[in-house]
């Protein structure tokens, strides 16, 4: 569910170490995000901009993509891929998409990305096909950073 004001908004605490690290090793940090409950009147564009500076001031993040359109009005809600490819000077095929639901990993498979499932137990169908299924946001970016790391060892 999404939280109507930041005072709903809480953050797994592993977060805290992850994101920091996955800067660390030079990833840029964007954060892509449906919210049809504004199309759909149940919440406000400034209820929505008001949980993401929340969110900015907890955790370091180089960016906020929002896509605030309904079912088949935009190129973009996910599990299109438009949100992630807004920028042409991110390189996908050496990005990671991490997600805790199917439309997440569908988007970041459209895009070329590396995909994470964080399996939240959420059965929202249908079932996605993701690089690897972890438990945890940390655990995920345990797995991102040994696999980066890899690719630069094998690195000419
Ligand atoms: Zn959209």
């Amino acid at each position: 569910m999404c939280p109507a004001t930041p005072n709903e908004c809480d953050l797994y605490p592993d977060v805290h170490d992850a994101l920091p690290a996955l800067r660390r090793a030079g990833f840029r940090l964007v954060v892509v995000t449906n919210q049809p409950e504004v199309a759909r009147g149940i919440q406000t564009r400034a209820g929505v901009e008001a949980i993401h500076a929340w969110l900015r001031g907890q955790v370091p993040l180089d960016e906020i993509r929002v896509c605030y359109h309904d079912d088949g009005e935009c190129g973009c809600r996910k599990p299109q891929p438009g949100m992630l490819l807004a920028d042409a000077a991110i390189d996908l095929a050496r990005s990671f998409m991490i997600g805790d639901r199917w439309r997440d990993i569908e988007a970041g498979r459209r895009a070329g990305c590396t995909t994470v499932l964080v399996d939240r137990g959420y059965l929202d169908a249908p079932p996605c096909d993701p690089d690897v299924t972890v438990s945890s946001l940390g655990e995920a970016a345990a797995w991102i950073l040994a696999r980066a790391g890899a690719t630069r060892e094998h690195a000419p």
